[in-house]
């Protein structure tokens, strides 16, 4: 059972609870397909609002809860469910790969 740790976009909390993200760990598919087996989330958190900084630090807070890849939930680099994808995707995710080492970083979750 892989552990894995969500961080989703804070904007975009109002019109998304992130329901996809949880069947989709669920059933093993999208993004959490390529961990090999079966996922549980051990924390779904936000990027804690533009420009995203504070997510390196809560990446870090979920690893050291136990997860075994962050994944960047669809709203962020994908922009779902409007179609309004993060502008700061990129950085955010260079900043939290620096950050995680080894740990596997999923860039969208379905
Ligand atoms: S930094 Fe990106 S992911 Fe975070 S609230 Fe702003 S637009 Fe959303």
């Amino acid at each position: 059972m892989k552990k894995v740790g969500i961080i989703r976009c804070q904007q975009t909390e109002d019109i998304c609870p992130g329901t996809t993200d949880f069947i989709t760990v669920a059933q093993g598919k999208g993004s959490f397909a390529s961990l090999g087996e079966e996922c549980q989330i051990v924390g779904f958190v936000s990027c804690g609002g533009c420009p995203g900084k504070r997510a390196v630090a809560r990446a870090q807070m979920l690893v050291s809860r136990g997860a075994e890849a962050i994944a960047m939930a669809s709203c962020m680099g994908k922009g779902m469910p409007i179609g309004f994808p993060c502008p700061h995707f990129e950085q955010i995710c260079r900043a939290i790969r620096a950050k995680i080492g080894d740990v596997p970083l999923l860039e969208y979750t379905h």
